[in-house]
This record gives C-alpha cells, sequence and structure tokens, in this order.
C-alpha cells in the first residue's frame, strides 16, 4: 500500500454556523449539544477513498468576522478549505463571501479547493435566510463546490470532508493538467 497521502484542512467561517458541530461529526461521530468554543483545534482522521488512503488534519477556526485578519497559518500549507455559512443566518452568508475574498488576495493564483457549505438545513424553513439556490450560484461565481448540510446527519458530515479531499485532487488535476506536478 502507497504512503497515504496529507491533506491539511481549514475550516473557516462566521462564529456558531457549525464549524466545530461539522468536524467533531466527522471525526467522532456524534453531535456535541454542549462543545466550549475553542480558539482553535486540530483533529485528525484518517479515510480511505477509493484505492486512496489520506491522512486529513482539520484545522478547526474560532471563527471569522468582517473585521479578522486571516493568519499565515491559514495560507502556508494549507490544501484546502471548507468554508461554512449557516442557512439560517444572511449574515453568516455575506461573512463567507468576504472570507473567501480575502483568501483570494492572500493566495493569489494559487490552488485554492474549497466546499462552501450551508449548515443548519434541519431547521424549519421559516427560520431560513438563505436559499439554497444562492449558496450555488456563490459556489459557481468561486468554481467551488457546494452542498447543504446539517451537522446531526453524520452522512451530510462526511461527504463535505470527501469532497473537500476530491476537490483538491479535480484542482490539482487541472490546473497541472499536462505539467508535470503534484500536490505535495
Ligand atoms: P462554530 O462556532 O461555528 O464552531 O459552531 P458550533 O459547532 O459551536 O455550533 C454553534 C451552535 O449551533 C451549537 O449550539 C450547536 O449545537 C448548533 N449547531 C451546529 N450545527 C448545527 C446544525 O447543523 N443544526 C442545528 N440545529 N444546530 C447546529
Amino acid at each position: 500500500m502507497p504512503m497515504p497521502k496529507f491533506r491539511k484542512v481549514v475550516i473557516l467561517g462566521y462564529r456558531s454556523v457549525g464549524k466545530s458541530s461539522l468536524a467533531l461529526q466527522f471525526v467522532k461521530g456524534d453531535f456535541p449539544e454542549e462543545y466550549d468554543p475553542t480558539i482553535e483545534n486540530t483533529w485528525s482522521k484518517s479515510l480511505v477513498l477509493g484505492t486512496d488512503e489520506f491522512d486529513l488534519q482539520l484545522v478547526d477556526t474560532a471563527g471569522q468576522d468582517e473585521y479578522s485578519l486571516l493568519p499565515h497559518s491559514f495560507v502556508l500549507g494549507i490544501h484546502g478549505y471548507v468554508l461554512v455559512y449557516s442557512v439560517t443566518s444572511l449574515k453568516s452568508f455575506q461573512i463567507a463571501n468576504g472570507i473567501h475574498t480575502k483568501l483570494q488576495d492572500r493566495r493569489g493564483k494559487s490552488l485554492m479547493p474549497i466546499v462552501l457549505v450551508g449548515n443548519k438545513n434541519d431547521l424549519p424553513a421559516q427560520s431560513r435566510e438563505v436559499k439554497t439556490e444562492d449558496g450555488k450560484k456563490l459556489a459557481d461565481s468561486w468554481g467551488a463546490a457546494f452542498m447543504e448540510a446539517s451537522a446531526k446527519d453524520p452522512e451530510k458530515s462526511h461527504v463535505i470532508f470527501t469532497k473537500i479531499i476530491e476537490e483538491i485532487d479535480r484542482v490539482e488535476s487541472s490546473f497541472c493538467d499536462d505539467r508535470k506536478c503534484q500536490v505535495m
């Protein structure tokens, strides 16, 4: 079996959108009703996709707002991003767009695989502030993947993190094309 491929992914988004809950659901298979928002937490998980084995490192951040500056550690050595908003918060959707702009400014033309996630879609329709189609349109405008999810749903949480691994490979191969390069 070849060596596992190392992938480092940062979870970004406004506070309370469910970043930690999604990460914990994926890593520990549990939806924590009570979870202390930590400044930053890193989780590791091994997973097999097709014939490849991945060693995924997930950085769960404390959350960003319109005034946040993105530290170097969110840019250097990062293979991809899971950008989360809550479908019940228009503000969190706007913040996600702002984070994307800041990432682009910081990373320039380098590879930027992203999965945009509209979380909390288990909540009643009347609390929704962001339409599914608006999430999809925003992700399309970035060339990113999109999905709605709920951290209460183990399967959806799993799909988010397998999708970012697939996105990293997809963006890499479209960028590399016939150049001989590889994501390290
Ligand atoms: P973070 O600050 O973005 O990491 O958000 P947390 O994961 O700490 O979640 C903030 C609050 O939203 C907590 O009370 C969670 O239980 C709740 N929450 C997170 N994800 C979901 C979800 O998908 N559905 C529902 N109904 N609540 C959620």
